[in-house]
């Protein structure tokens, strides 16, 4: 028999042995290449033992964190727990190990300066140092006037001990541009996270954190009136907002109507500066203007409204939204679930600016209170829309690999974006089923784009059911029961991992529920969509 000896690792024209300088690179063991680091970084392992949360660290506590198996090093400000990558660094142990528990940035800088440590590393984040408070000549003038000076946030003592550790911010300004910063310590924060609106005079910027909200709550310029310092304060209608995820930081980008430098950034409004519970902070409204509506069936629309430029706001997937109007000089508020403009893409128009149109599909209630009156207004009008509310999380979705749709009526709105997302995003997916519960074939809601759908998508299927068909009706009839749901609810695997989403009317959700459990389908595998 050959003996044929195992190749070097890494291979002798590897990057992992290429140091810059010409220095010499140990050899790592099997298993532990680049590509073997990048998996694990992408397997969802909590590598920094933080469960994803970022965290302010003093220079006492990273002194601390100097072994091999609890080695912490901070870079340009940044502190990473490095002990999980010792195994892969190419440079071999010893020489991580000579920044343990200090600023490795010199030497980083030395060593191999062309490395994208921020990417490579982003899971391994801990957080920042912690900045040496700033301590304002006057306590009182830097209350009431903002001047950036990353003043400490109010954060009631008990919430600051169970809650998430309280965001801050800092500005800076160019002849034309104001930038506002948020650090969230947080990684998991996306374009949904942040919620900004400028109206009148002020500015309000809701960075949502789990179950609490980071307010900057400010007025930019005072008023009309105001002297004339303060009038430089006036913005553009417009702004941008960007995020940069892996450090969990949110800018947001104004531009000044006069090139004028601003010597504060304005003056603190209610809740400036604070993280407080979310259910705490009241529902905001922005006016939007309706932009199109039609027929979705014989009594439901697809009404699309348009944000303001002055609103940066995107409502996550299997959230709801307030949608207030004035009838009869009383203001009326009812909640509905945003959908996508389609389910077939090639169907979408370009929407330019994006993520300005919310779409909502709205059954009309003849004898309503709120649809009629909806109903009636004529392109151009307004209705208020407030921020988003909902508890589902998209990490529901982690490794899904079956996911049953239960709904009924206008219940099937929760399940538009869902099944947009699932199918686009969830990798692991074998199989989407949804049992669309009406009461006639002219209630069911988008059955050709359903249909279609099924038929572009062979992961997907959709079944019908009608309580009151007519006699040519040849599919499923009746109401939800245990039958159909032990029918319909087959996993693709014996074992595999299940999401059983159900919405409707309360009636036909609490019934659908008690079957599931009965069922045995587990509380973590069902999420029903209900008013609170
Ligand atoms: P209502 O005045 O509430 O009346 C509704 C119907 O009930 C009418 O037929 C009325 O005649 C009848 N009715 C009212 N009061 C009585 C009574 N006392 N006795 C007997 N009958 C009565 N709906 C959608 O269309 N699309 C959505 O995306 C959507 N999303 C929702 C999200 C959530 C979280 C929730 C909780 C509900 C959602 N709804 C949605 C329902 C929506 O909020 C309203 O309930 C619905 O639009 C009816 O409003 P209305 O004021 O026009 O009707
Ligand atoms: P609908 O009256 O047309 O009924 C649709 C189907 O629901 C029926 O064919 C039947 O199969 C089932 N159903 C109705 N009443 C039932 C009952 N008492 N018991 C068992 N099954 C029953 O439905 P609709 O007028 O379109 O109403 C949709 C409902 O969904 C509304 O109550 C709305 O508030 C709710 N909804 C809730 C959310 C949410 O909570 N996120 C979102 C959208 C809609």
């Amino acid at each position: 028999m050959l003996n044929i000896p195992s190749q070097a690792f890494p291979a002798p024209s590897s990057q992992q042995r290429v140091a810059s300088g010409g220095r010499s690179k140990v050899p790592l063991k099997q298993g532990r290449s680049l590509m073997d680091w990048i998996r694990l970084t992408k397997s969802g392992k909590d590598l920094t033992g933080l469960k994803g949360r970022l965290i302010e660290v003093t220079e006492e506590e990273l002194k601390k964190h100097n072994t091999k198996d609890d080695c912490w090093i901070c870079i340009r400000g940044f502190v990473y727990n490095v002990s999980p990558y010792m195994e892969y660094h190419p440079g071999g142990e010893d020489e991580l190990m000579k920044a343990a528990g200090s600023d490795g940035t010199d030497l980083f800088d030395q060593v191999h300066r062309w490395v994208n440590y921020e990417s490579m590393l982003k899971e391994c984040l801990v957080g920042r140092m912690a900045v040496k408070p700033a301590v304002p000549k006057d306590y009182h003038e830097e209350k009431k006037v903002l001047n950036g000076m990353l003043p400490k946030s109010q954060v009631p003592d008990a919430l600051a001990k169970e809650g998430p550790v309280s965001p801050s911010y800092d500005w800076f300004q160019t002849d034309s541009l104001v930038t506002i910063v948020i650090y969230t310590k947080q990684k998991d924060v996306n374009l949904d996270s942040v919620i900004v609106d400028h109206q009148y005079d002020s500015f309000r910027a809701e960075t949502i954190i789990k179950d609490y909200s980071y307010l900057i709550h400010i007025v930019l310029s005072r008023s009309i009136y105001a002297i004339a310092n303060e009038l430089s304060h006036a913005i553009q209608e417009d702004f941008s907002v960007r995020v940069v995820a892996n450090v969990g930081k949110i800018e947001i980008v104004l531009k000044k109507k006069e090139n004028t430098s601003w010597e504060c950034l304005g003056h603190p409004l209610e809740n400036h500066n604070s993280l407080i519970p979310k259910k705490d902070t009241g529902l905001y409204y922005r006016k939007c203007q309706l932009i199109s509506k039609e027929d979705a069936t014989h009594d439901t629309k697809l009404f699309c409204l348009m944000l303001p430029p002055s609103t940066h706001l995107q409502v996550p997937i299997g959230q709801h939204v307030y949608l207030k109007l004035t009838i009869t000089g009383t203001e009326i508020v009812k909640p509905y679930t945003p959908v996508s403009d389609s389910l077939l893409s090639e169907f979408k128009e370009p929407v330019i600016p994006n993520n300005k149109y919310i779409y909502f599909l709205i059954k009309i209630y003849p004898a309503g209170l709120f649809t009629p009156e909806l109903d009636h207004l004529q392109i151009g009008d307004f209705v208020s829309i407030s921020n988003p509310e909902g508890n589902f999380k998209i990490a529901q979705f982690q490794e899904l690999e079956d996911l049953f749709l239960l709904a009924a009526g206008t219940g099937f709105t929760p399940m538009v974006k869902i099944l947009n997302y699932a199918l686009t995003n969830i990798s692991s997916l074998r199989k989407v089923k949804l049992m669309f519960f009406n009461k006639t074939e002219d209630d069911i809601i988008w059955r050709s784009q359903l249909e279609k759908l099924a038929f572009k998508d062979k992961r997907f299927d959709v079944e019908f059911v009608l309580s009151q068909p007519t006699s040519e009706w040849n599919g499923k009839k009746g109401c939800i029961s245990p039958g159909l749901l032990s029918e319909f609810l087959k996993r693709s695997l014996d074992n595999s991992k299940v999401l059983i989403c159900i919405c409707g009317p309360a009636a036909f959700t609490e019934q659908g529920m008690r079957m599931l459990h009965d069922l045995n389908f587990s509380k973590d595998e069902i999420h029903a969509f209900t008013a609170s």
